[in-house]
C-alpha cells in the first residue's frame, strides 16, 4: 500500500503548484545529487526577440527579413517566432513559402520567392556547403561574445547575413540555483545553443558546469552519461527537445508553460514555471521521505 505520507506530500505539492504524477514519484527522488537545467525557456524566459541584423554586401535588411521571416513563419521554435514577428512588424505581409523543412535543433530550409534558403546554425550551413566569409564570421563571433544567439541566413548557396536574437534570464533563476546548491545539488546547464551564449547565461546564474551545442536527440544521452557516472539526476525542461531527457532522468520536471511533450514525459509539472518551483519540489520530497523513513 502507498504510505499515507506520500499521498499527503502529493496533495501539499498541488497546493504549491508542484503537480506530481503519482505518490511514488516522491520516492524516486531520493538521493538526487545533480540537477540538469535546459537553458531556453527554463533558466531564461524563452521569449526571444530579434535584437539586430548584420548583412553581407549588397543585401538589404528588408530582403534578409523577407526570406528569413517567411521561412521561420512555418516553424514553432521560439527563435523562429521572434524572426517571423520582427519581419511581419516591419514588412506587413510575408511571401508564401514554396517548400519548407524543419531541421530539429539546427534550423530550417526551404524555397521563398524562388530562392533556396538555409537558416540556422553554422553546422547546418556547412551541411549545405555554404561558406561563411571572414567579415560575417567576425560579426558572428563578436555578437556571440555579447551574449546573442546568432542565426545564419543563406540563399542560393551564399551566406547573406546574420540575425541576432536573445531572451532574458528569469528574475528568480539565480536565487533558485543558489537554493538548489544549498540542498546539495550540482546544477548543470544543458542546451542546444552555442557554448559562448551558454557560458554567459550560466555565469550570470551561478552555474559552472555547462554542456552546450547538444542536438535535441543527444540531450537524453547526456543525462544517461551522468547517470552512468553514478550521479542521480533531476532534469528540468520545457521543450519537445527535452522530452526524452526528462523521461530518462531519475526525476523529470517540466515547466507548466512548456510543450505537451515535455509535460507528458515529466514526473512533475511546475505550474509557476520558474526554478523556485524545482526548489519546492525537491524540498517537498525530502521532507516527505524524512517523515516515512
Ligand atoms: P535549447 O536547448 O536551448 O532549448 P534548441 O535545441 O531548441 O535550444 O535549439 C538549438 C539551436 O538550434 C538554437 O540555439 C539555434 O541556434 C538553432 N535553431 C533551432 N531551430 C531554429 C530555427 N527554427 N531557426 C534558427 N535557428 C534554429
Ligand atoms: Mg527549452
Amino acid at each position: 500500500a502507498t504510505p499515507i505520507a506520500l499521498l499527503v506530500g502529493t496533495g501539499r505539492g498541488a497546493q504549491m503548484g508542484v503537480l506530481i504524477k503519482g505518490p511514488e514519484v516522491l520516492e524516486t527522488s531520493r538521493g538526487i545529487d545533480t540537477i540538469v537545467l535546459d537553458k531556453t525557456g527554463t533558466v531564461t524566459t524563452g521569449t526571444m526577440t530579434l535584437t539586430g541584423t548584420v548583412r553581407a554586401d549588397g543585401v538589404s535588411e528588408d530582403e534578409l527579413l523577407t526570406i528569413a521571416g517567411a521561412l521561420e513563419d512555418a516553424s514553432e521554435h521560439p527563435i523562429a517566432k521572434a524572426i517571423a514577428t520582427a519581419a511581419r512588424t516591419r514588412l506587413g505581409t510575408l511571401p508564401a513559402v514554396e517548400s519548407f523543412q524543419n531541421v530539429e535543433g539546427l534550423g530550417v530550409t526551404g524555397v521563398v520567392d524562388g530562392h533556396a534558403a538555409v537558416i540556422g546554425r553554422a553546422s547546418l550551413l556547412q551541411d549545405w556547403a555554404v561558406q561563411l566569409p571572414a567579415d560575417l564570421q567576425h560579426a558572428k563571433d563578436s555578437a556571440e561574445a555579447d551574449g546573442n544567439t546568432v542565426v545564419l541566413v543563406a540563399w542560393d548557396g551564399q551566406a547573406r547575413g546574420l540575425l541576432l536574437v536573445g531572451d532574458e534570464v528569469k528574475p528568480t533563476s539565480a536565487d533558485a540555483i543558489r537554493r538548489l546548491r544549498a540542498l546539495g545539488l550540482r546544477p548543470v546547464l544543458l542546451t542546444g545553443d552555442n557554448a559562448t551564449v551558454a557560458r554567459r547565461v550560466a555565469a550570470s546564474v551561478g552555474i559552472d558546469e555547462v554542456i552546450a551545442e547538444v542536438l535535441p536527440a543527444e540531450k537524453v544521452d547526456v543525462v544517461a552519461r551522468l547517470q552512468a557516472e553514478g550521479r542521480k539526476v533531476a532534469m528540468v525542461g520545457d521543450g519537445v527537445n527535452d522530452a526524452a531527457a526528462l523521461a530518462q532522468a531519475d526525476l523529470g520536471l517540466a515547466m507548466g508553460t512548456g510543450t505537451d511533450a515535455a509535460i507528458e514525459a515529466a514526473d512533475i509539472t511546475l505550474v509557476r514555471a520558474d526554478l523556485l518551483g524545482a526548489v519546492d519540489a525537491i524540498r517537498l520530497s525530502r521532507r516527505t521521505l524524512t517523515v516515512i523513513k
